[in-house]
């Protein structure tokens, strides 16, 4: 499993299936091993992450590890906790209104199936309408948050995306902030054994 996970790994970072798509250089960014207890699946880096190499390293990241997850760097970075990827291993680039690309669809289909073969996580929690869509397509968006969902056969969460972007989305649906993510968060912590308060 060790071998095909490190395999798996070396051929994704050496993929540069997009070089046609994007103005600069494919730059694949995605962490963890296989026997990380939690497979996160989100869309595509953002500049932040490609530059430091480091994936939620950014406003995005400081949301949902601070104060939707609530824990620290040291637990989400530990390869044991968090195999974290996305649909889109690579920046795809500055859309044309505020926020970035949509990431390609051809990386999923390469690359996530594959991915998630190896991890041996106990659940997944999926980030944003577009990894939700993939995964679970032509569902409604509001329906796979607010209710547990299954994917390939264990138990999964969708959240909205962290990004400030996606203020007015927070508004209309309060109950993701007040109600909701305390749910989630509670499993989170329960799955990696953290001390409740
Ligand atoms: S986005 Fe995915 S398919 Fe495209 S170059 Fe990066 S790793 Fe390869």
């Amino acid at each position: 499993m060790d071998e095909k996970f490190a395999q798996l790994k070396q051929d994704i970072l050496s993929c540069r299936e997009c070089r046609d798509l994007f103005q600069h250089e494919p730059c694949p960014i995605f962490q963890g091993g296989p026997m990380a207890k939690i497979a996160q699946i989100s869309q595509a880096p953002s500049l932040k992450v490609q530059e430091t190499q480091r994936p939620f390293n950014d406003v995005s990241g400081k949301k949902l590890k601070q104060e939707w997850y609530q824990i620290e760097d040291d637990v989400f970075y530990n390869p044991h906790c968090f195999y974290i990827t996305s649909i889109g291993h690579c920046y795809p680039g500055k859309g044309k209104g505020s926020g970035d690309k949509l990431p390609p669809k051809r990386c999923a289909d390469l690359w996530l199936a594959k991915e998630l073969s190896l991890i041996q996580n106990e659940i997944y929690i999926i980030i944003g309408a577009q990894a939700a869509n993939y995964l679970f397509p032509n569902q409604n968006f509001q329906d796979l948050i607010f209710k547990d969902q299954v994917l390939y056969g264990k138990p999964a969460y969708v959240l909205p995306h962290p990004s400030p972007l996606n203020r007015r989305w927070f508004k209309q649906y309060p109950a993701f902030e007040q109600e909701r993510i305390v749910e989630i968060r509670r499993i989170i912590h329960n799955i990696l054994e953290l001390d409740e308060e």
